[in-house]
């Protein structure tokens, strides 16, 4: 008895001591996802969906299915404001099947989601909406602050990004922002931004993707997220980000930096959209639509190419690119 005691003690102090040095390191979590045997991957990306399949999220979610089935694709990616208007409320929301699992429900859809969290989904329980509880009841969720999705070609890197904006702390109005395991702010966003300067240096994928919920250039509504443009893009930049994908504003956009060569796309068109805000800035506008839609992403070592969607699947804006392909050696 006294010696399984004591093992028990010792597991609990190395579980402890590993706990630790992992928070020490303070490295984000990296999860891994094979791609295709061929070397390329293909994903959908979406924003800003969940209101129990209103604002046609149900239509989005059928072109999602068809388009999905068609480029066979990887997984799909979340860019938050995932469950409107104020998150979930617990693990046993029924929001939860009635915005994710009872709309989503194409077979090519049933692949794995990565989801990052937006400024709707803090007004509610946070720690439900990260819980594995969820991943219980619908294997295909995945939801987590800051993490790395290794995808061999590509490395992702997901950004919570709802932290950074000061309007939340310090005007919530009668939201109420559920900041546990998140404040004091500061030392919070200075954790992710070291963690992830550490993590872009540190990578050698072809190419680098980092989402996050909000915009750092956008000509719609919420505009520019200026504590995004102050805190993350210089790391971007100086660090050979080729693509920063948000949601936030309910459209679809891509804006070329005039700096670097990062491309800002915005897919937040997941249900509610059609906002009647155009505010052109000093960047590279290739595209624009103010309505429902989503965005597809396919990558090989030497291309992208991305096309955003309409409810009808139409394909109404298409960008690619080309790196010199590996020589090999
Ligand atoms: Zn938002």
């Amino acid at each position: 008895m006294l010696l399984r005691a004591m093992a028990l003690y010792l597991l609990l102090l190395l579980s402890l001591l590993n706990l630790n040095i992992i928070s020490s390191l303070g490295e984000l979590q990296r999860l891994e996802h094979p791609i295709r045997a061929d070397g390329s991957l293909s994903a959908l990306v979406i924003g800003d969906w969940g209101r129990t399949g209103s604002f046609n999220q149900t239509d989005v979610a059928f072109q999602m299915g068809r388009i999905g089935e068609k480029l066979d694709i990887n997984f799909i990616i979340s860019t938050g404001d995932n469950f409107y208007e104020n998150g979930l409320k617990g693990v046993d929301d029924k929001g939860f099947d009635d915005s994710f699992s009872s709309i989503y429900t194409a077979k090519s859809l049933q692949k794995q989601w990565y989801s990052v969290l937006g400024n709707h989904d803090y007004r509610g329980d946070v720690i439900a909406q990260l819980s594995p509880a969820l991943r219980r009841i619908d294997s295909k969720w995945l939801c987590m602050r800051s993490f790395i999705l290794d995808a061999e070609i590509a490395e992702f890197f997901f950004v919570d990004t709802t932290p950074f904006v000061m309007h939340y702390w310090r005007n919530p109005g009668h939201s109420t922002y559920d900041w546990r395991d998140v404040a004091p702010r500061d030392t919070y966003i200075a954790n992710v931004m070291k963690d992830l300067e550490s993590a872009l240096k540190e990578s050698t994928a072809r190419w680098r993707i980092v989402v996050g919920h909000h915009t750092i250039r956008s000509v719609s509504i919420h505009g520019d997220t200026s504590e995004l443009n102050q805190l993350l893009l210089p790391i971007l930049q100086a660090n050979n980000v080729d693509l920063y994908i948000n949601g936030h504003d309910h459209c679809l956009q891509h804006i070329s930096d005039m700096d670097s060569p990062i491309q800002f796309l915005t897919s937040g068109g997941g249900s509610k959209a059609w906002r009647g805000v155009f505010n052109s800035n000093r960047d590279g506008l290739h595209f624009f639509y103010d309505g429902q839609g989503f965005m597809s992403l396919q990558l090989t070592q030497s291309s992208v190419e991305v096309v955003f969607y309409n409810t009808n699947g139409d394909a109404l804006h298409k960008w690619s690119m080309s790196k010199e392909p590996l020589s090999a050696i």
